[in-house]
Parts: C-alpha cells; sequence; structure tokens
C-alpha cells in the first residue's frame, strides 16, 4: 500500500516540469493523477505513460488557463476521467502548479501580458479551488506553487511575483474556511528549478544560478515534487495556510 493508494489527484500543468515531477511522485505512490496540460498533449501523454510504466495510474486533461470557458474544459475532463476509472468525481489533492513566467522588465510590462499573467496564475488557480470544492473529500490537500520571487527581488518578475503573492492568499484565507473539514491548504515556495528549458543547457548559466542556492546548486524539479508529496500526505494533516520555502536556502541571502 503507497501513502495515496485509493486517493486521487489534479495536478495542473503537469506535461513537464516541476508538475510532471509531482504527478510521477504522488502516482508512484498510488494516487490516480489526472495530468492536466494546454498544449503539451504528446508530452501530457508521456508523463502518463511513465506513471502507468511504473505501475501507476494516469490520465490527461486538456484546459488552456486564460481564455473563456477555461475552468470548465477542465472540469469537464476532469470528473469525465475520475467517474470512469472510480465511479465517483471525488478528489483527494489539488495541486495549482501551472504558471506562465513574465521574463521583461518593468518598464515593457504592458497590461496584455499584465492582464494575461493574472488570468493563467491566479484567476485560474482560484477558481479551481472554488470549483473543486464540490469535489474535494474531508481531509483532502489543497496545494498551490508559488515562487521565492515574493520574497526575493527580481525586477525582471515584477508583474509574475504579483500573480504569486496573490496564490499566497489562496492558502491563508481557504486554510480558515476549509479547516472544519480537515483539508489543508499550503503554499510551495521554489527557487531556481531546473525544469528543462534551454537555459539549463548553459553551464554558465547554470553555474550562476546555482550561487543563489544555500546548496550551491539548482533545483530538481522531483525536489518539489518531494515537498508537494509530503504537504499531500497524513503525516502533514497538522499544516495548513502555511508558506513552505522550498528554494534550497535562496531566501537565506
Ligand atoms: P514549466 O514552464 O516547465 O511548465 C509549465 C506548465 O504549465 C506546463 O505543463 C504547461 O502546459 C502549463 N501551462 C502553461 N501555460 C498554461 C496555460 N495557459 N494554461 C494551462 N496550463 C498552462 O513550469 P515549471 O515546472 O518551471 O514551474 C512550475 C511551477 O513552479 C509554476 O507555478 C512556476 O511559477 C513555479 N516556479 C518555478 C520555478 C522554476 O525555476 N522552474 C521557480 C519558482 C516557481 P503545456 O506545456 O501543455 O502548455
Amino acid at each position: 500500500m503507497g501513502k495515496f493508494t485509493n486517493k486521487t489527484a489534479l495536478v495542473t500543468g503537469s506535461s513537464r516540469g516541476i508538475g510532471r515531477a509531482t504527478a510521477l511522485r504522488l502516482a508512484r505512490e498510488g494516487a490516480l493523477v489526472a495530468v492536466h496540460y494546454a498544449t503539451g498533449e504528446e508530452a501530457a501523454a508521456k508523463t502518463v505513460a511513465d506513471i502507468e510504466a511504473a505501475g501507476g495510474k494516469a490520465f490527461a486533461v486538456r484546459s488552456e488557463f486564460g481564455v473563456p470557458g477555461d475552468i470548465d474544459t477542465l472540469f469537464e475532463a476532469l470528473e469525465n476521467g475520475l467517474k470512469e476509472r472510480t465511479g465517483a468525481t471525488t478528489l483527494d489533492i489539488l495541486v495549482n502548479n501551472a504558471a506562465i513566467m513574465g521574463g521583461v522588465p518593468p518598464e515593457e510590462v504592458t497590461p496584455e501580458l499584465f492582464d494575461r499573467l493574472f488570468a493563467i496564475n491566479a484567476k485560474a488557480p482560484f477558481f479551481i479551488v472554488q470549483r473543486a470544492l464540490g469535489l474535494l473529500a474531508d481531509g483532502g490537500r489543497i496545494i498551490n506553487i508559488s515562487s521565492g520571487l515574493t520574497k526575493f527581488a527580481n525586477p525582471q518578475e515584477v508583474a509574475y511575483a504579483m500573480t504569486k503573492g496573490a496564490v499566497e492568499q489562496i492558502a491563508l484565507h481557504f486554510a480558515r474556511h476549509l479547516g472544519a473539514r480537515g483539508i489543508t491548504v499550503n503554499s510551495v515556495a521554489p527557487g531556481i528549478t531546473d525544469n528543462g528549458s534551454p537555459v539549463f543547457d548553459i553551464p554558465e548559466a547554470v553555474e550562476q544560478m546555482s550561487q543563489m542556492s544555500a546548496f550551491g546548486q539548482v533545483g530538481k524539479p522531483a525536489d518539489i515534487g518531494d515537498v508537494v508529496a509530503f504537504l499531500a500526505s497524513d503525516d502533514a494533516r497538522w499544516i495548513t495556510g502555511s508558506f513552505i520555502d522550498a528554494t534550497g536556502g535562496t531566501l537565506l541571502g
């Protein structure tokens, strides 16, 4: 029996990066995982195939956040997938991981980019949590992926960091709202984590990024997936409304 046997999980943005590692970890311990993606159909199919090859259970769900009907599309696919496999639509673990970054100086943030960042990174997680309330089991788990950038300055990402500040509020207020049901709500803040994007193929860039962590390394997606899995487990039942610094010591300065 794994820690998550007979549990169900939705991990948004699990076609790649941190979401993928989280999905793999939850599935390895028995969870049936809904692997959400927006455009990376092949990558999502690979996450599902890798989970199945390791003896786990998963299915892919597609929804592009930030467009009309995004939440309806997500929940239609999620509920159908769960019902098909379990006969019910109960969700035990929700991980709001999908997000985009800004990557432009403050002077170049347009209203359109600002709105897009908030739509995908903050509005979607809020309405996903709201919609999930009817599916979540008592004793369930909500984990929102924030960023060390809510506490560490990077002017290139001011608008992105604002979205993550907003996401952290979900933990505070929903933790109080859902406590009576034994549902915990927490934020996990990664530091720089190798998500496979091209910058991680440049040794000089990696060397520079590594210096930010107390361990002298960039994080691996599994470093975050393991923290999420802990929060999703029964061992973390007494932690709610928390900000978990998973930056590898970057915030130590
Ligand atoms: P990636 O960029 O590797 O993956 C992003 C995921 O989000 C993909 O699965 C992607 O799906 C999905 N996604 C992107 N846009 C949309 C959209 N419009 N609608 C729905 N899904 C979308 O992310 P990381 O692994 O790097 O980051 C994961 C989380 O960790 C994010 O919340 C990020 O902000 C946070 N974080 C990451 C850090 C890092 O250094 N990597 C540092 C601090 C925080 P698809 O590929 O199908 O489009």
